[in-house]
């Protein structure tokens, strides 16, 4: 039997999810087709419009990280041009299997602030969960893909349980983030007792979830899937757009559902070479986000040094300057902030330039958007 995404290397005959879990609602057939019609292993890469020798270097490069793609997200694929920013995010490149020295297996140091297998916890109130190292696409820049590769795991409830077990014991955990892999890849049934084993740990606030469907599989985002994740808790769905054209009627309809469903969105983008550095890409996928998905843009990542990554990352300066004319150019609302997850652990920390120029006592000099150097001196006192 394979999973609800028919992955064959999940779980889920482990987790004993039926083979029609995905049937129960009407609306599932669509994202069902998407899954089937799409790239599900190496061998369907000989079906794309590749020339022999991309496909060549597309099969060779798929050996160091997993290919999947719904068909959804394949279509919007325009296979005249070799630089389409869709294809460059999930077809494999040969540039892959260039690697530098200092690139890691694991940027962020998940496994280092692991206290129990499937849960990262770097700070105090909040911690990573991993329910599934599996997705419904696989994206070539992903920084977790030696954790996808080599772990391989699908959904198993007896795997989780020293998770749940750690959550209960620290009363200082507000927010579970449930992340992977890609949690919306999981059938309804076991989203919905992940919530609700997480909803009954009374000192736990917030669910949080980060998932790439809304983007790569929109049809997944059924009636079915909202109601899995009502509950006590609060939830905010975390999406993962690159670019303006990742936003689709599908993706619009998804996010409404999202929405309605009671949920806060946000998205962070990751800054990739050749698929959104330049401004006017930027502007305009921050500003659909807001203004036609209803979704706060929340981060710009700056490319972490995962493997074989080196052609897709820009430099500090260069994301800097991007994110000082996206500040100019949009709303607060709708502007990200500009983060680099550091690696060995230390956090995100925001990396746009400082608007502080020097700094005199109680007189500060301090740069405004137009460029031009202003003086402001703090008053405080009691009155
Ligand atoms: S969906 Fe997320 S975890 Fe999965 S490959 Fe893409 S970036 Fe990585």
């Amino acid at each position: 039997m394979t999973s609800h995404l028919d992955i064959p290397d999940a779980g889920m005959a482990a987790a004993g999810m039926a083979a029609d879990d995905g049937r129960a609602h009407d609306d599932d057939a669509s994202w069902q087709d998407d899954v089937r019609a799409g790239v599900r292993h190496v061998r369907d890469l000989d079906s794309l419009p590749l020339s022999p020798a991309e496909r060549e270097a597309a099969q060779a490069a798929a050996t160091r990280h997993k290919v999947r793609i719904p068909k959804a997200y394949l279509d919007l694929i325009d296979w005249s041009d070799p630089a389409d920013p869709i294809r460059a995010q999930v077809i494999p490149s040969p540039e892959e299997l260039a690697e530098l020295e200092g690139e890691l297996d694991d940027p962020i140091a998940d496994h280092a602030f692991s206290p129990v297998p499937r849960l990262t916890r770097r700070h105090a109130d909040r911690v990573l969960l991993f329910p599934t190292y599996q997705c419904a696409v696989y994206c070539r820049f992903c920084f977790r893909k030696e954790s996808l590769t080599s772990i391989g795991r699908g959904f198993s409830r007896e795997a989780l349980e020293p998770a749940f077990a750690y959550i209960e014991a620290h009363p200082e955990i507000r927010e579970v983030i449930l992340t992977g892999g890609d949690p919306l890849s999981l059938p309804d049934k076991v989203l919905a007792e992940i919530r609700a084993r997480i909803e009954a740990v009374p000192h736990v606030r917030l669910l949080r979830i980060h998932t790439r469907v809304p983007v790569a599989l929109p049809s997944r985002i059924t009636s079915g899937l909202v109601r899995s994740l009502q509950g006590r808790l609060m939830v905010t769905v975390v999406t993962h757009f690159n670019h303006a054209r990742e936003i689709t009627d599908a993706a619009e309809q998804a996010c409404r559902a999202l929405r309605q469903g009671g949920f806060v969105l946000l998205n962070q983008s990751v800054l990739l070479k050749g698929v959104n550095d330049m401004v006017e890409v930027l502007e305009e996928l921050c500003r659909e986000l807001m203004y036609r998905l209803g979704v706060k843009p929340y981060y710009l990542h700056h490319g972490d040094l995962a493997r074989g990554m080196a052609h897709r990352r820009t430099t500090i300066a260069e994301g800097q300057a991007l994110a000082s004319a996206l500040r100019a150019r949009l709303s607060g609302i709708c502007n990200p902030v500009y983060v680099l997850d550091l690696p060995d652990g230390g956090g995100k920390v925001p990396l746009g330039a400082s608007y502080i120029e020097v700094q005199d006592g109680e007189t500060w000099r301090i740069r405004g958007q137009d460029g031009e150097l202003r003086t402001y001196t703090e008053l405080v006192g009691d009155l």
